[in-house]
């Protein structure tokens, strides 16, 4: 008997240190990293600037049925965020569709999923062809990223691929996804796309499967949210933070813009770095050198507009516009790869763009975009209606993706920071992989970890 009302070491150790911990942002870092800090046995407070959780990945309703506002979807390899689903018991929602690529260049779509896709591609030469194929085949065998951390992607490729697979195919890729920084990017940022990608199929399977939840990342976020109601997290939205302060009894104080401060004994900050900069950059620890090194990392905002329609525009699921004439870089026929049952039987499609924040497209008026954007998709599909569309949704993000340039793994930032108790973790310190919900998965369970070993000493 009193051997089982005895303490576990666990037990006694959790309640040893249990501390008030505040993380800021709620996108998938920030829940993940409460749940993680919350099992441990400490007190967590989520406070969201926005009206509802999940940040980049939150949904909106479109057709009656819940999607992203920016477009979503998993890769085999994206094993943190598949583990999670399954211990949240939602595993079985993760459903793995075929996908269907196409590019977009010279007034023609042409398919890009096989190898014979390649080789009939026409607006490259023979020989372009082929190195194009042989460069995908080395960075798929390649594990050394660190050898391509200090060049260009558009040099690199440049030098192997040639000017002319550069000009028709990554020029395009790069500027789409970096618009005035295209020639920037560091070639560990590509390689880790190509690597992902080429490795994520399984074998025996003909097509890539892409990843996506039935119902949408909302079922993520949904099971995430009871997760943290079951284990007492307090989470609340509309809490803009204006500055954290580090006080001389190593306590956290956090001002909000509209209501009184709160003392923590820890923050986790998950918003970009430029944010964190701003929000911490009146304390006398936050030297001028390190401001200016979280300052350093550029991010790139984000226009989208989604749409319904009765009308099947086109065959594949994704369209690569490599035209740089056109003023949008991707459009995706999200119903062509998950199906439309969940949405009353209708197409939707995305038209997206990544854009600084002085681009004009960032404040142009919903209507303005909406015209230049349906006159470009005319261009690809002569059939394509406006009078069939049934919903339009505009979104913006500022912050949607960070600039990876060259030596960019010295600007990351470390998640412990110099003021004491107050952490970051954010997807600018994804590297050299693209930010995703895995990786925010995977830093909310680090950074969760960091903290505890910490604290716990
Ligand atoms: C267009 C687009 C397409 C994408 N496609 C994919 C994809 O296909 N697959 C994939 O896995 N990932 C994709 N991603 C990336 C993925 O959404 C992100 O990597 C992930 O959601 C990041 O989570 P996070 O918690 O690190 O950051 P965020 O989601 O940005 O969360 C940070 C939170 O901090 C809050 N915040 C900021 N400032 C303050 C403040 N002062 N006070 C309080 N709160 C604040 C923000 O409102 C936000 O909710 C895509 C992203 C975009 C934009």
């Amino acid at each position: 008997m009193i051997l089982l009302i005895k303490p576990t070491l666990e037990s006694s150790r959790m309640a040893k240190v249990a501390k008030n911990i505040a993380v800021i942002g709620a996108g998938y870092t920030g829940l993940v990293a409460g749940v993680r800090l919350a099992e441990a046995g400490h007190k967590i407070t989520i406070l969201e600037r926005g009206d509802q959780i999940g940040g980049l990945a939150s949904g909106f309703k479109v057709e009656g049925s819940s999607l992203e506002r920016g477009y979503h979807h998993l890769f085999r390899t994206d094993k943190y965020i598949i583990n999670m689903a399954d211990e949240l018991g939602i595993g079985d929602r993760l459903k793995w569709y075929d996908s269907s690529l196409s590019i977009y260049y010279g007034r023609k779509l042409y398919p890009f999923m096989t190898a014979f896709d390649l080789l009939r591609f026409a607006p490259l030469s023979f020989i372009g062809r082929l190195r194009l194929g042989l460069v995908a085949i080395y960075l798929k065998y390649t594990k050394n990223w660190q050898q391509l951390e200090n060049v260009t992607a558009y040099e690199w490729m440049k030098k192997w691929v040639g000017k002319e697979v550069t000009k028709v195919i990554w020029e395009p890729l790069l500027i789409g996804k970096f618009d005035k920084y295209y020639d920037k990017v560091s070639m560990a940022w590509l390689w880790a796309r190509v690597y992902t990608r080429a490795n994520s199929r399984v074998k025996g399977e003909l097509a890539e499967k892409l990843g996506y939840f039935e119902g949408g990342f909302q079922v993520f976020t949904d099971a995430l949210a009871k997760k943290l109601d079951e284990l007492n997290i307090k989470v609340r939205t509309e809490q803009e933070i204006a500055k954290i302060i580090s006080l001389s009894n190593n306590k956290v104080q956090i001002n909000f813009i509209s209501s009184k401060p709160e003392i923590y004994n820890v923050c986790l900050v998950t918003t970009p770095s430029h944010i964190f900069a701003k929000l911490i950059e009146s304390n006398r620890q936050a030297k001028p050198s390190y401001i200016n090194k979280l300052k350093s990392i550029d991010y790139l905002g984000a226009r989208l507009l989604i749409f319904s329609s009765n009308q099947d525009i086109s065959e594949y699921y994704w369209h690569n516009i490599n035209d740089v004439n056109l003023p949008f870089l991707v459009f995706i026929n999200h119903t062509k790869l998950v199906g439309k049952d969940l949405y009353n039987n209708k197409n939707v499609y995305y038209i997206g763009v990544y854009l600084p924040h002085d681009h004009r497209f960032f404040n142009l008026d919903d209507r303005k975009l909406e015209k230049l954007w349906f006159d470009g998709l005319k261009q690809i599909f002569p059939n394509f209606k406006e009078s069939e569309i049934r919903e339009k949704h505009h979104f913006r993000f500022a912050n949607a993706q960070h600039i990876v340039d060259v030596g960019y793994s010295k600007k990351i930032p470390l998640h412990e920071t110099p003021l004491p108790n107050i952490y970051l973790a954010n997807f600018s310190q994804v590297y050299p992989e693209d930010r995703g919900t895995n990786y925010a998965v995977r830093d909310g369970q680090r950074i969760a970890d960091i903290i505890k070993a910490n604290i716990e000493l």
